[in-house]
């Protein structure tokens, strides 16, 4: 049943980013030939370059361009074969897309696209402006691409696994709270909280897969569907104390909405959006064009969110030993350090 699909040279645009680089380490992990188009470096982004260098001595081949120049794009494809197209740009570049997709239909060779979706069923899902307004433009890809007949995986992966503070876009980057934690509601709306390593390894696992062609793919381990508040005993356990719960409510949330910071707005209308409105758990994996992840691959396991919260908590003890030591140097004379020679 697994095989047919396109199972080629692979494209990832986004690679750099907070989601691109789980689905460029899964797809170097995969074996697939892998191509990242990045944009011509900025000086001083040297995160960046480290991270481009590291994919490249895995082997992935870098192609320098930009997801708006649709000459290009059609070049790259056609130059490279590149059957499968993953794209994992940002909130500002959606709309790019519509170009990328009309340099998939003139190359003619792609056999599977990908857009930036990663995140809820944006056909189902409901948010308050500004997330709103990310979705329709969402939306306008998903419409062009099924007009177009190209061929379409959506991942809807769900949230990331991390603490999901209502002001962060990425929110895995930085660790759950050690002072108090921010409970939204009544802190008792489920939602599905996925290692970003897994979105990659499943994202991966879909490309060449014929079940999940034309398919918006949905996330639902069991193992990790948790409430806030059974995320905050989760968290406490591994640092192995209590911290002060404080209530957000319905209307702080849309409050922080209506700001209008973008992105932090954002984010704070998605927060609403899962917390309040159970955006992730209100409805069932009905439709013809539905497929649910674990009834695809039975035999994968999903990193727990326990064992994502133990990785958090050993950052924390690094970060608290590593104080501590530069305390330790701060505060001792050199005669605390005697340096001795090598030894022979
Ligand atoms: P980021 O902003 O972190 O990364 C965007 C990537 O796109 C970067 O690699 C950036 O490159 C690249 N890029 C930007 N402009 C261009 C261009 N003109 N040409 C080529 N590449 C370009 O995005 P996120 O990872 O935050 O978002 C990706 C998707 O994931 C979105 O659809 C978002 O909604 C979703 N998401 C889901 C989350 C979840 O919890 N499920 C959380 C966060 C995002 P450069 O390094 O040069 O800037």
């Amino acid at each position: 049943m697994v095989s047919e699909g396109a199972n080629g040279n692979t494209l990832i645009i986004g690679s750099t980013g907070f989601i691109g680089r789980f689905i460029a380490e899964a797809s170097l992990d995969s074996g697939h030939p892998t191509y990242l188009l990045v944009r011509p470096a900025s000086p001083g982004l040297s995160k960046t370059t480290h991270t481009i260098d590291s994919f490249q001595d895995r082997g992935a081949i870098i192609l320098t361009g930009s997801v708006d120049d649709e000459d290009f794009l059609e070049k790259v494809l056609k130059e490279h074969k590149i059957e499968v197209v993953i794209s994992v740009v940002g909130g500002a570049r959606i709309l790019d897309q519509l170009i990328l997709l009309e340099a998939i239909k003139s190359a003619g060779n792609v056999k599977r696209f990908l857009p930036s979706e990663f995140g809820h069923d944006i056909d189902r899902a409901d948010p308050e402006e500004p997330g709103l307004s990310m979705y329709n433009e969402k939306r306008r890809v998903r419409r062009a691409i099924e007009a177009a007949g190209i061929p379409y995986t959506y991942i809807c992966c769900n949230s990331i696994a991390g603490w999901p503070y209502h002001d962060n876009i990425h929110p895995a980057d930085v660790l759950p709270p050690l002072d108090r934690f921010h409970i939204y509601g009544d802190g008792t709306v489920k939602a599905y909280f996925v290692a970003g390593s897994d979105i990659g390894k499943f994202t991966m696992k879909t490309i060449n897969d014929v079940r999940t062609i034309n398919k918006s793919v949905h996330f639902r381990p069991p193992s990790n569907l948790f409430n806030i508040n059974q995320l905050a005993s989760l968290w406490e356990q591994c640092i192995g104390r209590k911290l002060p719960r404080v209530t957000i409510s319905e209307d702080d949330l849309l409050a922080a909405a209506k700001e209008m910071q973008i992105p932090q707005s954002i984010v704070a209308s998605f927060t609403h959006d899962i917390f309040i409105k159970g955006c992730q758990v209100n409805y069932e994996i009905e439709k013809p064009n539905d497929i649910e992840v674990c009834s695809l691959y039975p035999d994968t396991p999903f990193m727990t969110v326990d064992e994502c919260f133990q990785e958090f908590a050993t950052r924390v003890a690094v970060d608290v030993s590593e104080a501590k030591l530069a305390q330790k140097l701060k505060s001792s004379t050199t005669n605390d350090f005697i340096l001795v020679p090598n030894a022979k």
